[in-house]
C-alpha cells in the first residue's frame, strides 16, 4: 500500500549537473510530479548525460 510522502527532495547528477526534483518529476520522461527518487525506475538514466541513478546525489535543502 503506497504511502503519501513529503516528496520535495532534489537529486543532483554528479556527471553533468542535471537535477531531478521529486516535487516536479519529469513528465517529459514519463515520471509524474511527486515521484519519490526510490520510485524512479532503476533503468532510468540522466536525460542529459546518460548515467544511472547511482551517480546522483541528494542535495541538501540548504544548497537550493
Ligand atoms: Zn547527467
Amino acid at each position: 500500500m503506497g504511502q503519501v510522502k513529503n516528496s520535495n527532495k532534489v537529486w543532483h547528477c554528479d556527471a553533468c549537473g542535471f537535477t531531478y526534483s521529486e516535487k516536479l518529476g519529469l513528465p517529459d520522461e514519463g515520471i509524474p510530479a511527486g515521484t519519490a527518487w526510490e520510485d524512479v525506475p532503476e533503468d532510468w538514466y540522466c536525460p542529459d548525460c546518460g548515467v544511472g541513478k547511482d551517480d546522483f546525489t541528494l542535495m541538501d535543502e540548504s544548497d537550493l
